[in-house]
Order: C-alpha cells, then structure tokens, then sequence
C-alpha cells in the first residue's frame, strides 16, 4: 500500500539563492505584461467582447494587471452550445487519456510555478510565501483527482454464478464553476479539474477580482491539449452570467466555492426545474466560515499565541479557514490576550510581493469599508484590545483585536473576512465547547490542549468539517487533510479526498443474465 500514497508538489525554498533569483525575475517579467487583455475562451476560440473590466493590484491599485473581457448572456448561451456539441465526445474519451490532460497541467504549472505565484500576488495581494503553497495546491488537485479517476473508472464487479454485475460511473454532462477571488488558482483549478476528469464539459466563472489568473490558468488546460467546448473560461458578472448558467436547463452541475449568501441562492435556483429540464442539478456549495480555536488552561501558551496569529492574520484573514474566534478559558485568559497582542504588534504589514511581508492587503475597496465598518460595530459591543495602523496606497487594514466579546456578539458571530480577531472569554471547556459551536456555521476549528479528555471531547463534539489540534487551523493539504465544512459553511464536500469526484458521476448497475 506504501508506493500508493499521494506525495504532493514540493513548495519553493527561498532560503535558496537561486530559487530567489528565479523569484525576483518572474515579478519582473509578469510586469512586462501588466495591462495586457485576457479574452474568453469559447469552443476554442478566444472571443471579443462588448464589456471589460480592469484588474488592479490591491497593494498599489493604480497598477492595472490585466483588462479582462466579460460575456454577455448571449456569449454564454453560446459557450453552453458548445460544451453540449462538445459532450459526446468527451465522455466516451478514456478516463486514462482524460486523467492524463490533467497530469499534463500539473508538469505545465509546475514549470511556470515562479511565474504563477507572481500573478497571484499581483492580482489578490496574497503575500509571497502562501501564494507560493497556492501553486502547488493546484498541481497537486490535478494529480490526485487524476489518480483517483483511475481508480473510480475501475469500478465494482460483484459476480455471482449465472449472473455479471457491474458497478459503473459515468458523468454528470456539463457543469458550471463558479470560483472566489481568495484562492484564485487552487480553488478554480480544483474544481475545474473534478469536473473534467469525470468527464463533465466545464464553464469555469471566475471571480471578477481573480479573473486574470483564470486566464492563466485557462492558458495551461489549453496547451495541456484539453479539447475544444470541453472546456470554456467564461468570466463575467456573478449576478448576471453567473445566474444565468446556474438556472439553464442543461446544466446538470454547479461547483461553488464562494459566500454563504451566493451559496444558498444557487441551491435554491438550482432546486427549480426549469422548462425543458429533464434531470436534477446537483450542487457542490462551499461556503464561509466563522472559525474558532479553543485554548484551555492546560495548553502551550507560546504554540497557541502563534497558532491564533498565523490563522487569524495570515493573508489578512481572507482564507475561508482563517480562525476569526478565539475562545479561551478563565484562568489563563488575561495572559493569552496580553502576548497575543504582543506577538501581533510584531507583524510586517506592507506589500504582498516583499518577502519581509506577512500581512498584506485586502482584495478591493468594498471589502475594505465592509470590514471597517465591522471594526464600529465592534468597538461598540467589546474592547479593543489591539489597532495597527497600514499603509495608505493599497487596500490595507492593519490587524485588529477585540477582548471580552459576548458570544452573541456580531463581530462574534457574522463572517468578517478581513483581519479582525474575536477572543471570547469563557468559564471552562464545555462553555468553550458550547460557544464555538454556537454559530451557523461548520468549517475549521482549533483546540490548543493537552488534556486528553478535552482532545477527545472536541474530536466528538466540535462541530467543525475540518479540526486541529495543537496545531494551525489553515493550510489544508490535497490528500492529506480533505477540506470542507457542514452545516452552513457547505453541503460536507470534501476537496482533495476519497469522496470528492463521486459528486461529479453519476453511478449505474449493469447487471447479465449469463
Ligand atoms: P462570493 O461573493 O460569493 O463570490 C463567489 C463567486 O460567485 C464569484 O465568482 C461571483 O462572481 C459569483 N456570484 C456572485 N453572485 C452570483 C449569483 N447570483 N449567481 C451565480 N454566481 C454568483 O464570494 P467571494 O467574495 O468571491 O469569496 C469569499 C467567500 O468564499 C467567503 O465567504 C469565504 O469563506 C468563502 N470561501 C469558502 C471556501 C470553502 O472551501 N468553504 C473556500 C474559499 C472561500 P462575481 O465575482 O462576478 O460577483
């Protein structure tokens, strides 16, 4: 079983000279492109299109990244003709071939690795090291659910005498992705990638933040030789073309990966049937989170105040995983908020592409004043503990704490995604275990503990997709740490594991009378 274990792409090591170098010369070559325009791609052709939008740098927004051409309602019913023209072909293509278009990505995407990071940067503010860890997330999606599509396509045999029977996969038929800005290559790449090897044509909508690495991406699925109408880049308006696709009659798959506002509005559009619809949708929805981590009093103090800081602020708190809660009893609570005010002072806050930066910018101006105005409502229900100034050219905020807030408080309870931290007080473990699982949602949560009995109870009863303990609470590696949430952070999707592929086939039972 050794030899079958998934090994992922190794991140770069700065500590090299040399990888520093291939660095700094991918930052100076994806500037040379700044401005260019990125164009849909439709049956295989890169289309003009009526509107466009600029994609800036949130450390410096006077810097335009990339224009990005958006579709029209008419260009995407154009690209869902395609991918129906384009099915049958597709899905009668061997699941080794499809898987092996896949593999062809990763080798691409590694090669280009310096390159990749260096566009995430620019495009989402996402500070070096992580945009870096991003890059082999998404190599790492196309290689394991190549591996896995193998394995599904093998399928069942339950043989009994005098009868065959066979249990089989086949896709679903076309499916939509529709992808967030905040992990703008690994997330649209994952589950870009599901759908295809199952052998779904895809329509991939991006962010509109993100919108210039999709077109990277788009690049490398194109000279990966991914056949066209197989697969369409198809930015445009979420409210508008992103609708639109969810509601079309031929759809048969949504994979989404976004807010829990947008996440419960397709489900319900997706539940209607529309005329001339002969089948059920199926949606894979990953939504936010309102993450905690528990630090009791027999934890490390030293690992949590870390552990919180890293979840809480790395990538300014835009990780849908990002602890946003910190919960801690009693007795040792005035020291925790003591050091980790202390050890959050001590973070750089600057541009995503310095390599001293841990803190950089927010994506846009919007979620900029929505987190500020976060920011008044919680001074008006708690303490601030902690305010660091930022700088002024970009979208930046400079990491917040807030002390003694009521578990019911709004900071406390609504996603912020921004760089502001809760720290709740409570009396013990179970009011502990009570107040994080206290809000809607079920994504990611943390215990700093080393009482096995506290280990054990939150392993039963912290409602969270995703639990870690003693450890960080972000960071979750393909095939190795599924990642997902429940209740309503999503529908209990787990990508980067055994069961994530399934929702993308449709399972059928031949059965031979011999
Ligand atoms: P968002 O505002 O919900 O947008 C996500 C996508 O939905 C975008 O492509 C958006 O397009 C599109 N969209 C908007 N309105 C739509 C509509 N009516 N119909 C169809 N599509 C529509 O979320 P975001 O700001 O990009 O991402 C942040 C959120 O994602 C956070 O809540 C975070 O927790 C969550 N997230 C969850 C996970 C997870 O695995 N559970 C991972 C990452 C992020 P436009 O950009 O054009 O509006």
């Amino acid at each position: 079983e050794e030899d079958l274990k998934f090994v992922g792409a190794a991140d770069t090591d700065y500590a090299v000279v040399e990888e520093r170098k291939v660095a700094d010369e991918a930052f100076r070559s994806v500037r040379r492109e700044f401005g260019k325009t990125y164009l849909p791609l439709i049956n295989g052709e890169y289309v003009s299109t009526q509107e466009s939008v600029d994609s800036v740098n949130p450390s410096n927004f006077s810097e335009v990244i990339g224009k990005v051409g958006l579709i029209s309602v008419e260009q995407a019913q154009e690209a869902m003709q395609a991918a129906q023209a384009a099915f049958p072909g597709w899905r009668k293509t061997p699941a080794k071939q499809r898987a092996g278009v896949l593999r062809k990505a990763a080798e691409l995407m590694e090669q280009r690795r310096a390159e990749f990071s260096a566009w995430i940067v620019l495009e989402v503010g996402k500070p070096v090291k992580e945009a870096d860890a991003e890059v082999s997330e998404a190599i790492d999606f196309c290689r394991y659910y190549a591996d896995e599509m193998e394995r599904l396509d093998l399928g069942v045999i339950y043989d009994v005498a005098g009868e065959t029977n066979r249990y089989i996969y086949q896709p679903r038929g076309i499916a939509v992705v529709i992808s967030p800005w905040n992990f703008p290559l690994a997330i649209a790449c994952g589950m870009t990638v599901a759908a295809l090897v199952t052998g779904n044509c895809t329509l991939l909508k991006p962010a509109e933040t993100s919108s210039v690495i999709a077109a990277k991406f788009t690049e490398v699925l194109v000279e990966a030789g991914i056949p066209k109408g197989v697969f369409q880049y198809v930015p445009g308006k979420g409210s508008q073309v992103g609708a639109y696709l969810v509601n079309h009659p031929d759809t048969h798959v949504i994979a989404f990966t976004g807010s829990q506002e947008v996440g419960c509005r397709i489900f319900a559009e997706a539940a209607t049937l529309k005329p001339g619809q002969r089948h059920m949708k199926r949606v894979i929805a990953e939504m936010g989170g309102k993450n905690a981590i528990i630090i009791d009093e027999s934890a490390d103090l030293d690992q949590a105040v870390i552990g919180v800081v890293q979840s809480a602020f790395g990538y300014s708190g835009q990780k849908c995983s990002a602890c946003s809660r910190a919960i801690v009893v009693e007795p040792i609570y005035d020291a925790f908020v003591r050091r980790l005010v202390e050890a959050t002072k001590s973070l750089n806050i600057g541009e995503a592409e310095l390599p001293s930066t841990q803190v950089g910018p927010v994506i846009d101006a919007n979620a900029r004043d929505r987190i500020l105005e976060y920011i008044e409502k919680g001074k008006a229900e708690a303490q601030l503990a902690l305010e660091l100034p930022a700088p002024e050219q970009g979208y930046f905020i400079g990491p917040v704490i807030f002390s003694e807030v009521p578990p019911n408080g709004i900071i406390a309870q609504q996603e912020i995604f921004g760089p502001v931290l809760a720290v709740t007080k409570v009396k013990d473990f179970a009011e502990a275990l009570a107040v994080a699982n206290g809000t809607n949602y079920a994504l990611t949560g943390g215990l700093y503990s080393r009482t096995p009995s506290h280990i054990q109870q939150a392993q039963e009863e912290f409602e969270v997709g995703n639990l870690y303990i003693n450890r960080t609470i972000t960071g979750a590696i393909v095939a190795r740490q599924p990642f997902g949430g429940f209740k309503l952070s999503g529908v209990g999707s787990k990508a980067g594991g055994p069961d994530y592929l399934l929702q993308f086939l449709e399972p059928r039972t031949v059965t031979e009378n011999i």
